[in-house]
C-alpha cells in the first residue's frame, strides 16, 4: 500500500471520527426511531409482503416501457396546458429552468432531492433569482450552507438546540424559539410569508402519472401544495424514472411510502395535482374570505388565472442506467430512505459520511454512480458491508447490497487497471481478479487461501502474526487493524479431526437422515468446536454425518466486490455439492454468512436449476434441528453431560444476514425448547461485518455501531450467544467476554457420542 493510501486511511479515519462525534447522536436517534417505526407499521399490514412486490412489479414494468410512457405523458402534459421538457443533464435543466423562471426575484421550493442533484440553487442564484427552501429540514440546512444528510430527513443530524442557535444567528433573535413547536411556528410565519410574495413555486414529485400528467407529492408539511398552487409560475423537476402509467398504479407506492420512510400510515399531506392547476390564482392583499371567494362577485382572486407549468425530467444518466442489467434496479428507488435508516453504518455516520454528491445511504452507491461516476461512489462505497438489513426494508425489494457490490468490483478494475501492478501477468493470485487489485481487499478476499496456510502451519503461524512489528506490517500494508484480535488457526481442522474419530457415529443404516455439515473455511480452520458441536447434536438426533473437504463458499471475495472469484467459487462449490444432493443428502450449514450465499447470491451465479437444487437441500444448522425436532426427534438427545453447570440465560445477537433470511426463529425456538431463557438483540448488525470491523479506517465507527449490544447485554451476565464469527468477535472485544454458537449449547459432549 502506497504512502498516500496510508495517509487516505487516517485521512478517512479522522473524518468518520468527527462526524460521529458532531452528528452521531442525533442521526442515530433519529434513524433509529424511524427503522422502529417502519417494522411496527409493516406488522400491521397483512398484506404488506404482497404491496411489496406490486410495487415492484409496476416499477419493473414501468422503466422497461419508459420510452413509451415519456411519450404518453409529453401528450398528458401538453393537454392539460402545460410543457415537458426532458433534460439531458444537470446544465440543461438549469438552463431550461431559469429561462422557465423569467424575470422574478424568488423561487419558493418544496423539497426535491433531484433539484439537489442537478444544484438548481446555485443556477437561480447565478441568474440573480433566490431560491427559498420552504421545507422544514430543507429550509434549515439552506441556512447553515451544509448538504442534506439523510433522503427525506435533510437535517436529520442536527439537535434541536442547534437549530435554535442557527435561527437565533441568521435573523438575529435576542429571545430565539426553543421548543419543537416553536421552531415550527416561527419557520411557519416566515416562510408562508415568502411564499406568499412569491411568483415562481418549484416542486418535486414522488411520481408522475402518464396518463393524465398528474403529480404525487408526499410531504408532512403541505409545502409543496402551497408553493404549486398559490404561484403564477409551477416549475416541477423529478428525475425520468418517476414516471407510473397510471392514476391507479399509485396505490402501493402510497401504502408503503411513508410506512417505509418514518413508520407513518400515510404522510400528513399526499397531493395529487394535474397542473396547470385550475383554480384562480388566489390575491394575499385582499380579505381573507375572498380567498374561498366568499363575496361571490370574483373580488379577491387574481384577474389573470392563467397558470404556467413546466414539468422538468431529469435524465442526468438515468438512461444510461436503464441499459446496465446491474444498475438498473436502483431506477426503482422511490427514496424513502428506509434502507439507510436500517443500517448499522448509517446511524452512526449520517448521509455526511455514508454518501456522496447528492443521495445517501446504501442505495447512494447505485444513484451516485450512474450520475455523478465511480470516484463519487468510491468515496463512501466501503461503507456497505452486505449485511443486507436494508433487503427486507426497501418496498420495492431492491437488492442495495448487490448493487454496491458490482459498483465495487468497477471500482477495484478501474484502480487495479490504473495501479503501479498492472503491468504483471493476471493469474498469479489464487483469484479470478487483475493483476493490480488493492492489496487489502485480496487480503480478506483470499481468506480461505490464507486460512489454509495458516492452519498447516499452526501453531507457529498464530505467533508470528501477533508478534508486534508484524502487527505493524500488517496495518501498513493491508490496512488490519492492531487494535483487533486475529484469528487463531487450529491446527487440526474440522475434516480432519472427522476422518480421525472414524467418520460418523450413525451408521448409514439406522440414521434417519444423511446430511453434509459444510466444512466453510471458519468452521473448519478457525472455530473447530462449533464444527464439531454440530456433529454431535446432528448425530445425537439420528443423522448420518459427512464431513468431507469442500471448496469455499466465496463470501470473503464477495465483499471485497471480489465478483468473479466469487462466481468461480460458487461454481467450484456447486460442483463438488451436486453430487451429495443428487444422492439426497441435506447441506448443513454452520456459518450464516455462507448459508446466505448459497440461498441468496448463488442465484446470480448459477443456472436457475442449480441454484434452485442447491439453495433447497441447504440449511442453517439450528433450522436444521428445528426441523429433526419438528419431526419427531427427541429434545432430550441433547445437551446431557455437563447440563446442571450451564447458565440458562442467554444474551443472543442475531446474524444479520440470518435475520434477513428469517432464520432466527428456529435458533430461538429450539433454544427454548432446550430449557434456556433468551434475551434477544434488535440491533440490526455488530458492526462487525466480516473483515469491515478489522479495517484501520473503520475499526471505531465499527466499535460505534457495536454498541447498543453493549447497551443490551452489558449489565448482564448471560452467556453471550451469536451464530456469526464476526458477531461472536465483536461481542468479545465489546464485552471482553466470548460468545458461543448457539450449537454449542444443545451439542452433547463428544463422550455421549453414540
Ligand atoms: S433503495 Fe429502497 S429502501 Fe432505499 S431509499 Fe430506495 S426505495 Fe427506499
Amino acid at each position: 500500500m502506497s504512502r498516500a493510501d496510508r495517509g487516505d486511511r487516517a485521512e478517512r479515519a479522522a473524518r468518520i471520527r468527527n462526524v460521529m462525534r458532531e452528528e452521531g447522536d442525533a442521526v442515530a436517534r433519529n434513524t433509529r426511531e424511524h427503522n422502529a417505526g417502519r417494522k411496527a407499521a409493516a406488522e400491521n399490514v397483512p398484506e404488506y409482503e404482497d404491496l411489496r412486490t406490486r410495487a415492484r412489479e409496476l416499477k419493473e414494468h414501468a422503466i422497461e416501457n419508459l420510452p413509451e410512457l415519456i411519450e404518453e405523458l409529453r401528450e398528458s402534459v401538453a393537454a392539460n396546458g402545460g410543457h415537458l421538457y426532458i433534460a439531458d443533464d444537470a446544465a440543461d435543466a438549469n438552463r431550461y429552468i431559469v429561462e422557465a423562471v423569467g424575470d422574478a426575484d424568488t423561487v419558493v421550493k418544496s423539497k426535491s432531492m433531484t433539484t439537489e442533484e442537478i444544484e438548481v440553487n446555485d443556477a437561480l442564484a447565478a441568474a440573480g433569482v433566490e431560491p427559498v427552501e420552504t421545507d422544514l429540514g430543507e429550509w434549515v440546512i439552506q441556512l447553515a450552507d451544509e448538504a442534506p444528510s439523510h433522503l427525506i430527513g435533510p437535517a436529520m443530524h442536527k439537535e434541536r438546540a442547534e437549530i435554535a442557535e442557527l435561527f437565533a444567528d441568521v435573523f438575529d433573535l435576542a429571545e430565539p424559539p426553543e421548543t419543537a413547536a416553536e421552531l415550527t411556528a416561527f419557520a411557519r410565519e416566515k416562510l408562508g410569508k415568502r411564499i406568499r410574495e412569491a411568483d415562481v413555486g418549484m416542486t418535486g414529485a414522488n411520481f408522475v402519472v402518464a396518463e393524465s400528467g398528474t403529480l404525487a407529492i408526499v410531504t408532512n408539511e403541505g409545502n409543496a401544495r402551497k408553493v404549486a398552487a398559490t404561484t403564477d409560475t409551477h416549475v416541477a423537476v423529478a428525475g425520468v424514472e418517476k414516471i407510473v402509467p397510471t392514476v391507479e398504479d399509485l396505490q402501493p407506492f402510497l401504502e408503503l411510502l411513508s410506512r417505509s420512510g418514518t413508520g407513518q400510515e400515510l404522510s400528513a399531506y399526499t397531493s395529487l395535482l394535474t397542473p396547470p392547476v385550475a383554480s384562480p390564482v388566489p390575491d394575499f392583499d385582499a380579505p381573507a374570505e375572498s380567498l374561498v371567494d366568499g363575496n361571490g362577485d370574483g373580488s379577491g382572486v387574481a384577474a389573470d388565472s392563467d397558470r404556467e407549468f413546466h414539468l422538468v425530467l431529469i435524465d442526468n444518466g438515468r438512461l444510461a442506467m436503464r441499459e446496465d442489467d446491474e444498475l438498473r434496479e436502483t431506477l426503482y428507488c422511490v427514496r424513502c430512505g428506509a434502507c439507510a435508516n436500517s443500517c448499522g453504518n448509517f446511524q452512526s455516520v449520517g448521509g455526511h459520511v455514508f454518501g456522496g454528491e447528492t443521495y445517501t445511504g446504501g442505495i447512494a452507491g447505485g444513484w451516485e454512480a450512474g450520475i455523478e461516476g465511480l470516484d463519487v461512489a468510491a468515496e463512501f462505497n466501503d461503507l456497505c458491508t452486505g449485511c443486507s438489513r436494508c433487503v427486507p426494508a426497501c418496498p420495492v425489494q431492491i437488492d442495495i447490497p448487490w448493487i454496491n457490490t458490482v459498483v465495487r468490483d468497477r471500482i477495484n478494475r478501474r484502480k487495479a487497471d490504473a495501479s503501479d501492478f498492472a503491468f504483471l501477468p493476471d493469474g498469479l493470485a489464487p483469484d479470478a481478479e487483475p493483476a493490480g487489485l488493492d492489496l487489502g481487499k485480496r487480503f480478506v478476499g483470499d481468506f480461505a487461501t490464507l486460512a489454509e496456510w495458516g492452519h498447516r502451519t499452526a501453531p507457529l503461524a498464530n505467533r508470528l502474526a501477533n508478534a508486534g512489528p508484524v502487527r505493524a506490517a500488517l496495518e501498513r500494508v493491508v490496512g488490519i487493524d492492531r487494535r483487533r484480535d486475529l484469528p487463531e488457526f487450529a491446527s487440526e481442522s474440522l475434516v480432519e479431526w472427522f476422518d480421525r474419530r472414524g467418520g460418523s457415529r450413525v451408521p448409514i443404516d439406522e440414521a434417519d437422515r444423511d446430511a453434509i455439515v459444510y466444512p466453510d473455511t471458519y468452521t473448519n480452520y478457525v472455530d473447530v468446536e462449533r464444527g464439531k458441536a454440530a456433529v454431535r447434536t446432528l448425530e445425537a438426533l439420528g443423522v448420518h454425518v459427512r464431513v468431507p473437504p469442500l471448496p469455499p463458499s466465496g463470501r470473503p471475495p464477495l465483499s471485497q466486490g471480489m465478483v468473479a472469484t466469487a462466481e468461480e467459487r460458487a461454481h467450484d462449490l456447486y460442483a463438488a455439492l451436486a453430487e451429495h444432493v443428487d444422492a439426497g443428502r441435506d447441506v448443513v450449514v454452520v456459518e450464516p454468512s455462507d448459508l446466505a450465499m448459497i440461498r441468496s447470491e448463488y442465484e446470480r451465479f448459477l443456472e436457475p436449476d442449480s441454484f434452485e437444487r442447491l439453495a433447497g437441500a441447504s440449511y442453517e444448522v439450528l433450522e436444521y434441528v428445528y426441523g429433526l425436532l419438528e419431526n419427531g426427534a427427541p429434545i432430550d438427545a441433547l445437551t446431557p453431560g455437563d447440563d446442571s453447570t450451564r447458565n440458562r440465560e442467554l444474551a443472543y445477537h442475531p446474524h444479520c444476514q440470518a435475520r434477513t433470511l428469517d432464520l432466527e426463529e428456529y435458533t430461538l425456538a429450539v433454544l427454548e425448547r432446550a430449557g434456556y431463557d433468551v434475551r434477544t438483540s434488535d440491533t440490526e448488525c455488530c458492526g462487525m461485518a466480516g473483515s469491515f470491523g478489522y479495517k484501520a479506517e473503520y475499526y471505531e465507527l465499527s466499535i460505534d455501531v457495536g454498541e447498543p449490544l453493549v447497551e443490551d447485554f452489558g449489565g448482564t451476565d448471560r452467556t453471550l450467544v451469536a451464530s456469526g464469527t464476526s458477531c461472536g468477535e465483536q461481542l468479545d472485544a465489546l464485552l471482553d467476554r466470548p460468545a458461543r454458537h448457539p450449537v454449542e449449547l444443545i451439542a452433547p459432549p463428544e463422550s455421549a457420542s453414540r
